[in-house]
């Protein structure tokens, strides 16, 4: 039987209360805490948003997760692991200062911040996922003592994958920093000198000093970029090129394929929430405040992460015309994600919609 997907739709702007109700709601119906034991460590996976990002998940709707988790009798902590460029989140205690700053603490949640890949994001386990790009990848070496694993991710656009959703949220987001250097290894970045204003703001960024300053412009040494894609996030003139058609597939390949080592560990103790308001261009590891491009259309949940991740194309194709990934990275295919995450076995593309509770009438649903 194909699996489910649950929409609580909501209104455009609805508060946070309200998405915290249909994020309960959509957990709810997704039969998720049944599946828990007591004192089992629930890890509920969240991003939450670089400095100056105001638009990512809110910790009230997270909030909600803790309480189902913890009325099953388990312990839910909140969880994320290091990045691999500057911020503030490269290593676990910044990022969990931040996470506290952002409102991710006990007090307003009810759960501790834990990263999972320990202080420097080389605590990793090496798991086989047999795919056709790795045999084997290192995921956060902590995911391996959790039981569950409580997905909430904030669907957006994505300059590298086309969207931001579910499995980019696994595969790179649950990920060791040397699995994730790995996905991004496709990504080779070159300064275009004509556009280049010799700003510096790439090579204050670079996590490993490959940029330096050659003739009054930077100049990326190839040897030493580990294409996190920084450099190209940060750039104001648009002076990082690269190209993104070509290398964007391999990284959505292995994006899936990290996902599924995360994902195989925890069997059927796994559950995703696919946050659809303040849907953004890009996604929120930029250190910026992005404006909302489209109406909200709601919170999905399922127990299938391809699923769940067509699910998010789809609807947002018929509420807005076109998908996330057509609207803001056209020259993108974020189906390749999915598909392949079919491929690994991790889930099916055909999927049932199911509609949650009292909804509002949003044209094209
Ligand atoms: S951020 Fe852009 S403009 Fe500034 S130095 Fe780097 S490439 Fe040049
Ligand atoms: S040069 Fe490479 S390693 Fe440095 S910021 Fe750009 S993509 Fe990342």
């Amino acid at each position: 039987m194909n699996p489910t997907v649950y929409l609580a739709k909501i209104e455009d702007g609805a508060s946070v209360g309200l998405q915290a109700e249909a994020v309960k709601k959509v957990l709810t119906a997704t039969g998720f805490s049944k599946s828990l034991r007591k004192l089992d460590m629930v890890a509920i996976k969240v991003h939450v948003g670089e400095k100056n990002n105001t638009t990512h998940v809110k910790p009230e709707l997270v909030a909600e997760a803790v309480n189902i988790s913890r009325s099953a009798g388990a312990q839910p902590f909140i969880t994320d692991t290091a990045t691999l460029y500057k911020g503030e989140r490269e290593n676990a205690i910044k990022h969990t200062i931040h996470a506290y700053r952002h409102g991710f603490h006990v007090g307003r949640t009810g759960a501790p911040f834990i990263a999972l890949d320990g202080l420097s994001g080389t605590d990793e386990a090496e798991v086989e996922v047999n795919g056709q790009l790795h045999n084997t990848v290192k995921i956060a070496g902590q995911v391996l003592l959790a039981d569950a694993l409580i997905v909430i991710s904030h669907a957006t656009g994505h300059m590298g994958s086309g969207i931001g959703a579910a499995i980019k949220n696994v595969g790179m987001g649950l990920t060791s920093r040397s699995g994730k250097m790995r996905q991004h290894s496709s990504i080779t970045p070159e300064v275009n000198p004509e556009k280049c204003e010799n700003c510096g703001k790439c090579r204050k960024w670079c996590p490993t000093d490959a940029i330096s300053e050659r003739e009054n412009v930077s100049y990326i040494a190839r040897e030493d970029c580990i294409g996190c894609g920084e450099c190209i996030a940060v750039c104001r003139y648009g002076a990082v090129k690269y190209d993104f058609a070509i290398e964007s597939p391999v990284l959505q390949r292995s994006m899936a394929e990290h996902a599924a080592g995360v994902i195989r560990h925890f069997r059927e103790k796994v559950v995703y929430l696919n946050v659809l308001t303040d849907m953004t261009r890009d996604c929120d590891c930029l250190n910026k405040r992005q404006k909302k491009e489209v109406p909200d259309i709601g919170v999905l949940g399922s127990k299938d992460i391809v699923a769940i991740d067509q699910a998010t194309l789809d609807i947002t194709a018929r509420v807005h015309g076109q998908n996330l990934g057509e609207k803001f990275h056209p020259k993108l295919d974020p189906a390749i994600q999915i598909e392949h995450a079919e491929k690994m076995g991790l889930g099916n593309r055909k999927y049932r919609l199911t509609p949650v509770g009292q909804v509002p009438e949003i044209a094209g649903l």
